[in-house]
C-alpha cells in the first residue's frame, strides 16, 4: 500500500477515535506511549465556547503520574538520543504526512474546544505543521564545528548535543501551532519532552500524540500531563528537567521564567502583546483597511500578535470611518457554522474581562464608536461572543492600551507624524510585533529601523516569521536567551561540547608533569 493510502485509512480511523470515555468524557494522560486515564479526583471541565457545554474533562495529574510521566522521559532520553539523527528526521518526515492527512480532524477538535473558526483552525495547525517540516532539516542545523592541527597532532572539534528532557507549558489560543513549535524542535535533536497543553484546550494535543506514535516515536520520547499550578511547579522544580519552554500571559510566563530559573534551568518565555499597525496616509487605502480589520478581529483578537492596537497618522484618521464599516460587515457566529469570521472567546470569565476593558476605555474619555458587547448570535445564545468593537481618541495612560485586551477590541490612537508614532510604540512595554502600512520606501525604512519591536512588517499586518526564522518576539514580550523554532530553537535545545583530541604516530613520553600553561 502506497504511503498516501496508507495515510488516508490512518486518517479515517483518527477520525473515529475518541480520546474520551463515552460514559464520562475524559481527557487522558498520555505515557509511554499510552493514553492513561488518571486516577486524581480533581478535574477540570472544558467547555466549547459556541454553546458552552462540556465537551470533555480534563484532569488535574497527581504527583505520582507526573513523576511516573518524567520517569519514562528520563528512560527514553538515553536511547532516543543514541538513534541515529536520521531515523529522528524519519519520525518527523512520517509526522509531517500524518498531520497534513488529518488537518480537517486537528481543526474540528481545535474549533469545538478553542471557539475559533474552522478555516483559521486548519492555519493553527498548518503553522505548526512548517514547524514539523523545518525540524526535517534539523540533521544540518545540529552540525557542530572542527578546527585540525590546533596545535601538533591536536585536533579540537565540537558536537550540538540534547540536554535531556524538556518540558513545554502552552496557552489555549493555539491549541496545535505552540505544542508544535515546543516538542518536534525538542525531540529531533535529541531531547525527550514532557508537555503541558493548556488545560483549556488538550484535544488536539492528545490527537497529535496519536499521530506522533504512528510515525514511530518511541514510547517515552514525549509524555503529556494535565493540570494546572501543581502541574507548573512539577516542571519548574523536578531537577531532571533540563529546559522549559512556555507559552502564554505575563503572570505565568515571569513566574515560570523565575522560578524554573532558579532553579538553574535553560526558559524561554513569550508573553502578552499590545501590537500597534501605523497607519500613514500615503498607504493603499484598501489594502490597510481590509489587513487592519483581519488582524484585530480574526481568530476574536485572541492571537499574540493581533494588531490590537492602531496609530492613525495625520490624514489617514479620516479613513477611521471606512474602518468601522468593514469591521461591522464582519459575521459574528460559531466557529464552525461556514461564512464565520469572528467566532467566541475562549471563556465567560474573558467575556466579561473584555466588557470590562471596554468599559474602562469609555470611563476614562475614549470613544467607543463600534460597540460589540451586547452582541447575540441566534441558535448560540449560550456562547461567549463579543463583537467586533472600536474605541478612538484612546491615549496611553488609559487602562484599555495599557492592558492587553486579547479580544476582538482595536484601539485607536492618533499622531500627527511618523515620527510620533513610532514613540508611542516605542514606548510600549510590549515588543511582540509591528506593522507599518505605507507606500513611501524611506518612511517604511525609517520604521524599520527606530522602531523597538521583535517582529516588524511593512504593509504585513501579521508579521509572523516562517520557521527557518525564529519567533522573535523581545522586551515585555520575552523572557529569555534564543527564541522558538528556526535556528535559535535548535540552540535552545542544545548545548555544545568541545572535544580537543591529541593523537600521535609515536608516543613521546614526558618525563616530568607540565605544570605552566602551554605557550
Ligand atoms: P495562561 O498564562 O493563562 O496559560 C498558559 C499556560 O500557563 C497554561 O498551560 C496554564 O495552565 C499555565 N498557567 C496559567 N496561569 C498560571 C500561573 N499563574 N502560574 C503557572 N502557570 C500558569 O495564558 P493563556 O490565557 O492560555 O494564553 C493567552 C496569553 O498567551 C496571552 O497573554 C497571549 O498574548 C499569550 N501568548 C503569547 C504568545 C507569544 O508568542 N508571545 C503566543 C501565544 C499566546
Amino acid at each position: 500500500m502506497s504511503l498516501v493510502r496508507l495515510i488516508g485509512a490512518e486518517a479515517r480511523l483518527l477520525a473515529k477515535r475518541s480520546y474520551s470515555s463515552a460514559a464520562v468524557p475524559t481527557t487522558k494522560l498520555f505515557i509511554d506511549g499510552k493514553f492513561v486515564e488518571s486516577k486524581t479526583t480533581e478535574w477540570i471541565d472544558v467547555h466549547n465556547p459556541a454553546t458552552n457545554q462540556v465537551v470533555t474533562r480534563v484532569p488535574k495529574a497527581t504527583q505520582d503520574e507526573m513523576r511516573t510521566a518524567l520517569e519514562s522521559n528520563k528512560k527514553a532520553f538515553k536511547s532516543w538520543s543514541n538513534q541515529s539523527i536520521v531515523s529522528r528526521q524519519q519520525v518527523m518526515f512520517k509526522l509531517q504526512a500524518l498531520i497534513k492527512a488529518n488537518m480537517g480532524e486537528l481543526a474540528k477538535n481545535i474549533t469545538q474546544e478553542q471557539g475559533k473558526t474552522l478555516v483559521d483552525a486548519e492555519g493553527d495547525v498548518l503553522r505548526g505543521l512548517q514547524v514539523v517540516e523545518h525540524c526535517c532539516s534539523i540533521p544540518s542545523l545540529q552540525m557542530g564545528e572542527t578546527v585540525a592541527n590546533v596545535a601538533r597532532d591536536m585536533d579540537t572539534y565540537s558536537l550540538v548535543v540534547p540536554l535531556g528532557v524538556t518540558a513545554g507549558v502552552a496557552p489555549f489560543n493555539f491549541p496545535a501551532m505552540i505544542p508544535l513549535w515546543m516538542f518536534p524542535v525538542a525531540i529531533t535533536t535529541g531531547n525527550t519532552m514532557l508537555l503541558k497543553p493548556s488545560e483549556r484546550v488538550p484535544g488536539v494535543t492528545m490527537m497529535l500524540m496519536e499521530l506522533l506514535n504512528e510515525a514511530g516515536c518511541p514510547p517515552g520520547v514525549v509524555n503529556i500531563i494535565h493540570g494546572q499550578h501543581d502541574a507548573v511547579n512539577f516542571i519548574c522544580d523536578a531537577p531532571e528537567i533540563k529546559a522549559v519552554s512556555f507559552v502564554g500571559s505575563d503572570t505565568a510566563g515571569k513566574y515560570i521564567y523565575e522560578r524554573a530559573g532558579k532553579n538553574g534551568k535553560r526558559v524561554q518565555s513569550n508573553m502578552g502583546a499590545k501590537n500597534h499597525g501605523v497607519v500613514l496616509s500615503d498607504a493603499n487605502k484598501e489594502n490597510t483597511l481590509n489587513q487592519l480589520a483581519g488582524a484585530a478581529f480574526g481568530a476574536a483578537g485572541q492571537r499574540c500578535m493581533a494588531l490590537s492596537t492602531a496609530v492613525f497618522v495625520g490624514e489617514a484618521q479620516k479613513w477611521i470611518p471606512d474602518l468601522v464599516e468593514r469591521a461591522k460587515k464582519l459575521k459574528v457566529n460559531a466557529g464552525h457554522v461556514p461564512g464565520t469570521d469572528v467566532g467566541p472567546v475562549i471563556s465567560a470569565a474573558s467575556r466579561q474581562r473584555i466588557n470590562d476593558l471596554i468599559e474602562s476605555g469609555v470611563q476614562e474619555g475614549a470613544k467607543l464608536i463600534l460597540d460589540g458587547r451586547q452582541i447575540t448570535v441566534p441558535g448560540y445564545e449560550d456562547g461567549y461572543f463579543v463583537g467586533p468593537t472600536i474605541l478612538t481618541d484612546v491615549t496611553p495612560s488609559m487602562k484599555c492600551y495599557t492592558e492587553e485586551i486579547f479580544g476582538p477590541v482595536l484601539v485607536i490612537l492618533n499622531a500627527d507624524t511618523l515620527d510620533d508614532a513610532i514613540s508611542i510604540v516605542n514606548a510600549n512595554p510590549y515588543g511582540n510585533g509591528t506593522a507599518v502600512f505605507t507606500t513611501n520606501g524611506a518612511a517604511a525604512r525609517k520604521f524599520v529601523n527606530e522602531i523597538d519591536a521583535g517582529q516588524v512588517g511593512v504593509n504585513v499586518p501579521i508579521p509572523v516569521p516562517l520557521p527557518m526564522f525564529s519567533f522573535t518576539g523581545t522586551r515585555g514580550s520575552f523572557r529569555g536567551d534564543h527564541h522558538f523554532y528556526g535556528k535559535q530553537g535548535v540552540k535552545f535545545y542544545t548545548q555544545t561540547k568541545t572535544i580537543t583530541q591529541l593523537w600521535r604516530e609515536t608516543d613521546v613520553t614526558h618525563t616530568q608533569a607540565a605544570v605552566a600553561m602551554p605557550t
